[in-house]
């Protein structure tokens, strides 16, 4: 194919690189955003990485609801392609049958229709025999429900992009081919140069959109990237008579495979188990129209699985194997947004087998990020900043990678661990805890304990969408925890110091309350952005006139440090630095948790002489630790902060000490239980960059006052003191059987108003609670809230439910402060 531009300008405002359905659709939402000063570069030519290899399936319907705002958009993206560009893209709306063939998955299936209402996705639980109707070819016998999204559908990949590329051209975008980038560099500027075989080019904002190939080569800049190509396979049949254009797609998930109609044939493709990890090197070296060998053995699982459910299968012939790679990341989400510490360099790469499903709308999502200089939408999941620098080790990749193929179509079972790539980082306490019989789950690589098996029982998950086999001995944790004394190893907590001269004015901008305080007292509070949504969520304590430690989750850390990092102007004396593994951290939660710890130190450990939210140094056993007064369960407790080589040690007293007030180890299912029973928000699920802390009922920590004023605040002018018509609400389930994880569909006087963030059993309470965010538009009061009716629907059932503005348990926050 010939080049379609030759012309190498020697700068651009935005260059992108890499001319598949992620490059060409951002060319496409920049140009069509009014940004046409734009340059791709593709290295051979259009869609000849991955994208010519897809099978073309498009669904909307997502496991949770951010993943389900972006990739809905596809159902109304696509038809409007062909009417801007009149290039056909072979795009049809036949639907997808999704098949469940055991009881979990059909619960499965109807939590997502539950969720479809909250967008108005329109979907129809089936019988078998419907779903037998609408494709005949099923053996009924393996379908124990179905699920039919008549908005879906599929498309040609390459008439995709080709129709990408004409809109972005037709608003001004040059589309250059057989362009390779070798080079890239940051200069003094700001600006990015890019070296080709053309020459140079210069820009402001510089994307990659290399697919699988961007790990490496966004590595020449710095940049994180962590993902891993794997051999995705499908076949397609010889014809076969019942195969219509009509036919919808059909999604197996329990027998690892997706089929559609190709031409009257029948393309079967699938995401087996466990993928087959290709590392880079073992590509052909042409990077263009890669196939890979045909392997059947591979193949045979998912094949066999498809001709169960479609028997007229094992009477055709196969006409193509094709063996394409792509790339997965390890927790199966894509890599979107700026590159920590490379300001305007943008990342797009990373999607999981389902570029064409959701390139329109995280597409969108990132032009909008490179026009505004932030997200319009919560991306939070999505962000590349949200990546660990050990998740670019290549073992770790490869061997994760092979799982998140699979990932694709496993269960999605509450609270599912990863079982590969694993343990990365164990905690100084990990033998003892291992000892004590913990069940560990992963976060950011650490190993943590997720709750402990009595003597006798194996400490292994499983999984359901009800009671789990864990939910008994977190409740015993739950109880100790609220009745007596708990230790959580909570070291994981990612911890950042702040020090230099300008610390103190510096974070007095980035946080919304005041954090000049004296030093040993402790914050609790938000960073926002320009529009008052909350980036992050976080604790500091003030070790000294100009140093903080500033704690996040594990998983934010990373993105937490960005975040801070990336706000330090040029002239300001502060630096950021990781201090996450020089301390271990213990929880010691409870109403005996006083009399545990005053029975191990001198230190006066009274409300008056160690009052809530402040720190003192206290000696424990023959350490020195610093012991801060807070929870994050709601009952009277302190985190020990101890330099990681004494941790052993003071735990060992601890435990000892702890038995005469019958204090058990905990883990952290009985942190989300107890948190979400408490109404304590948790930052990713009740909390995101499009919350602000007044909506999530935390406006009580914002000093709108502080002198200099703080980062967002313009923005939350117009919500201060105001009823809010988007307010966190607080559930409880008047019935004590059901429970609740997150995504239900929330319903006020009959009307859908919202879905719940957060979702767990309140073991204290004997009901199911959760939170979510409420729409009203008189505004959410507390007398309206309290004088309407709630139901909760879990899988298209729907249950009663309390709503309050207030926590369900100790609504005054009375046990914390006794
Ligand atoms: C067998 C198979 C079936 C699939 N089925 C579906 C499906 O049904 N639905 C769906 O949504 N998704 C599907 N996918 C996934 C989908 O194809 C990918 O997610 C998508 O194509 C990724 O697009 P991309 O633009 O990120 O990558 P690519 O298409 O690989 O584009 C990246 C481009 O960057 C170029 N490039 C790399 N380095 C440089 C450089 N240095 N200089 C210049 N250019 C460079 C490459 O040549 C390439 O063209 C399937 C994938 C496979 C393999």
């Amino acid at each position: 194919m010939n080049p379609i531009n030759r012309e190498l300008p020697d700068h651009a405002h935005v260059v992108i690189v890499g001319g598949g359905v992620v490059g060409a659709s951002i060319a496409y939402q920049l140009t069509k955003a009014g940004v046409s000063d734009v340059v791709l570069l593709e290295r051979g030519v259009l869609a000849c990485g991955t994208s010519w290899h897809a099978a073309g399936l498009i669904m909307q319907l997502r496991g949770g609801h951010t993943a389900t705002d972006i990739a809905r958009y596809n159902a109304e993206f696509y038809p409007q392609l062909e009417a801007d560009t009149g290039m056909a893209t072979g795009f049809k709306q036949n639907g997808t049958l999704a098949i469940g063939r055991n009881r979990d998955r059909v619960h499965e299936m109807n939590r997502r229709a539950s969720m479809a209402k909250s967008f108005g996705i329109d979907t129809h639980v089936l019988t078998p025999k419907e779903a037998k109707d609408m494709y005949p070819a099923l053996d009924a016998s393996h379908v124990a429900g179905a699920l039919f999204i008549p908005g879906d559908g599929q498309l040609n990949p390459v008439d995709t992009v080709n129709a990408l590329i004409a809109g972005a051209k037709k608003r001004g975008a040059r589309i250059l081919e057989n362009s390779p980038v070798d080079k890239l560099r940051r200069l003094p500027s700001g600006e990015y140069t890019l070296d080709t075989k053309n020459g140079t080019i210069r820009c402001e904002t510089l994307v990659l959109a290399c697919g699988l190939w961007t790990r490496d080569f966004a590595a020449q800049l710095g940049a994180r990237v962590p993902l891993h190509a794997c051999e995705h396979m499908y076949v397609v049949t010889e014809a076969m008579d019942f195969v219509v254009p009509s036919l919808p797609v059909l999604r197996d998930p329990d027998g690892y495979t997706y089929i559609k109609e190709d031409a009257g044939k029948l393309l079967v493709g699938s995401f087996e188990p466990r993928g087959k990890a290709l590392p880079v090197e073992k590509l052909p070296a042409e990077p263009q129209f890669i196939e890979m060998q045909e392997d059947w053995d591979h193949f045979e699982l998912p094949y066999t699985k498809a001709m169960e459910m479609i028997p007229a299968l094992e009477h055709v012939g196969i006409n193509k194997f094709m063996n394409g790679p792509e790339s997965f990341t390890p927790d199966d989400l894509p890599c979107l947004g700026e590159a920590p510490g490379l300001p305007n360099c943008f990342i797009a790469a990373g999607l999981n087998s389902e570029g064409f499903e959701i390139s329109p709308g995280i597409s969108r999502a990132l032009a909008q990020w490179i026009i505004d200089g932030q997200p319009d939408r919560d991306l939070l999941d999505y962000d590349v900043a949200r990546f660990h620098p050990f998740q670019m080790n290549k073992r770790y990749l490869r061997t994760r990678a092979a799982e998140s193929l699979g990932g694709i179509f496993a269960m999605p079972w509450p609270f599912k661990e990863h079982e590969t790539a694993r343990p990365v980082r164990k905690s100084h306490l990990h033998d003892r805890l291992a000892a004590g019989g913990a069940c560990f789950g992963e976060t950011a690589g650490w190993e943590r304990p997720l709750w402990f098996a009595p003597k006798g029982i194996e400490p292994k998950n499983e999984y359901s969408f009800f009671r789990p086999n864990w939910y008994q001995h977190t409740a015993e944790e739950c109880r100790a925890a609220r009745e007596g004394v708990v230790i959580i190893d909570m070291s994981s907590f990612g911890k950042t110091m702040v020090q230099g001269r300008d610390a103190c004015p510096y974070l007095q901008w980035m946080c919304a309350s005041d954090v000049d305080v004296p030093d040993g007292k402790v914050i609790y509070t938000h960073m926002l952005n320009s529009l008052g949504g909350i980036e992050c969520d976080i604790t500091i304590d003030r070790r000294a006139k100009d140093c903080f430690i500033v704690y996040s989750s594990a998983s934010a850390h990373w993105r937490d440090m960005n975040w801070m990092a990336r706000h330090i102007a040029a002239d300001r004396h502060v630096t950021v630095t990781d201090v996450t593994a020089a301390y271990s951290v213990l929880n010691v939660q409870g109403p005996k948790s006083r009399d545990l710890l005053q029975s191990l130190t001198d230190a006066d450990l009274s409300n008056q002489a160690f009052p809530f939210m402040t720190a003192q140094e206290i000696d424990i056993g023959y350490a020195r630790v610093l012991a801060k007064r807070l929870t994050f369960i709601g009952e009277l407790g302190w985190e020990l902060q101890i330099p990681s080589e004494f941790v052993q040690d003071v735990y060992d007293v601890v435990m000892a000490a702890g038995k005469p007030f019958g204090l058990r180890p905990a883990g952290y299912q009985a942190l989300e239980h107890l948190r979400c029973e408490r109404a304590y928000r948790e930052f990713g699920l009740d909390l995101a960059p499009d919350d602000t802390p007044f909506e999530a009922g935390l406006g009580f920590l914002v000093k709108m006052d502080k002198p200099g004023g703080f980062q967002g605040r313009e923005a939350l002018l117009s919500q201060a003191g105001r009823v809010l018509n988007r307010r966190l609400v607080n559930f409880k389930l008047k019935d004590p059987e059901p429970v609740l994880f997150h995504d239900e569909l929330i319903r006020m006087n009959g009307k859908i108003v919202g879905y719940l963030s957060s979702g767990a059993y309140g073991f204290c309470l004997g009901r199911a609670v959760g939170m979510g965010y409420v729409r009203h538009p008189d505004g959410i009061t507390a007398e309206l809230v309290d004088s309407s009716t709630f139901e909760v629907e879990i899988a298209c059932e729907s249950y009663a439910a309390d709503g309050s503005l207030k926590s369900f348990y100790d609504p005054t926050g009375a046990r914390v402060k006794m």
